[in-house]
């Protein structure tokens, strides 16, 4: 059997600080896994510089020109970490048939990637690092984070507890996921869409080497807002229960009034007003939802996602090995 070819895909953004410390390290995780039979000696780095201000793009074409087994992309300009990941591995299906993404900053253990790659050999075709501990993290980056996943849960966007971007995927599913067409992105909880056997493997985190977080508080949120509102329309769901809620405490109170009216400990005007803004308040809080479940359903529909996958098949020959003919 062919040794596959890995790309570990390597977002950058201002990271001059760090790359220069974590890039051999990256290198030699390579090295040992080549030297361990479990890649090809094809497999590359491959770093992708998210329009960063700074000299990360100079330290990266420097990188590669000593060593042919880094190799880099340059977006036109930041466009996020989940675009630049995104871009990365998009280069790389067609070069790899295996890529791990992670970031730069050395604070995910680079030596999971042994594990990773074993779990492939045994026929996982996407392998999450899941982060075991976080106690080198602040008490607020810990706890914003936790609280993060916990409210994606219940928002109905569902992802692997305290997995962040550091993860296995075969050029297999990654060919399926780019008939993902979302403008709108959010790859831990897209990823698992896509299907496939998969499993996880547990890391410790670490400090970031040097330079500062990207993600502050503000970003955490975007992202937490992005993840939740394109995988799942259950805020809108909310809405339309809380109009039904609305509505019928509106009804009770309706009751009520009526009832002190003719029991006559009620002020003049006050059965009247009070009754229409009751019922209105529950009308429109109602009207909205049932208006929102239409624009959720053309939010799912302009997707186009594709409704099912099929991951192998006996017998037949796919299309690409008809071409190949
Ligand atoms: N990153 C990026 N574009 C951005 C922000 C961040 O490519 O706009 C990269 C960054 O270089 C790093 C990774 O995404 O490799 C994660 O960022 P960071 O370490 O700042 O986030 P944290 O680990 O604190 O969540
Ligand atoms: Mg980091």
């Amino acid at each position: 059997m062919d040794l596959p070819v890995l790309y570990i895909v390597i977002p950058c953004y201002n990271e001059e600080e760090v790359l220069p410390i974590t890039a051999p390290e990256f290198l030699e995780e390579l090295e040992f896994l080549k030297s361990e039979k479990l890649i090809s000696d094809k497999s590359r780095i491959m770093f992708v510089n998210d329009g960063s201000r700074d000299k990360t793009w100079e330290i990266i074409k420097d990188l590669s020109s000593k060593n042919e087994a880094y190799t880099g992309i340059c977006l036109s300009r930041n466009r996020g970490h989940q675009n630049a990941l995104l871009g990365g591995l998009m280069e790389a299906k067609d070069l790899a048939d295996i890529t791990i993404s992670i970031d730069c900053d050395g604070q995910d253990d680079i030596k999971a990637m042994t594990e990773m790659v074993k779990q492939y050999h045994e026929g996982c075709e996407v392998v999450y690092g899941v982060r075991s501990k976080r106690e080198t993290d602040t008490f607020m980056k810990r706890f914003t984070a936790e609280s993060f996943y916990k409210l994606m849960k219940i928002m109905g966007a569902e992802v692997v507890f305290n997995h962040a971007d550091y993860r296995l995927v075969s050029s297999k599913v990654l060919k399926e996921f780019s008939n993902f067409k979302e403008v709108n992105i959010f790859l831990r909880g897209m990823i698992p869409l896509v299907g496939f056997k998969s499993t996880s493997v547990y890391y410790e985190r670490h400090e970031r080497i040097a330079g500062e977080s990207h993600y502050p508080l503000s970003k955490m949120l975007a992202l937490a807002f992005d993840g939740i509102t394109s995988l799942s329309i259950k805020p809108i769901r909310i809405i339309t229960g809380s109009g039904v809620v609305v509505s019928l405490l509106s009804f009770i109170m309706i009751i009520y009034m009526i009832v002190g009216y003719f029991l006559g400990n009620t002020i003049q005007g006050w059965v009247s007003t009070s009754s229409i803004i009751c019922f209105l308040c529950g009308v429109q809080i109602l009207s909205l939802g049932v208006i929102g479940e239409y624009v959720g359903k053309i939010y799912l529909e302009t997707k186009a996602r594709p409704r099912y996958i099929i991951s192998e098949r006996t017998g037949l020959s796919s299309k690409q090995s008809e071409e190949d003919l």
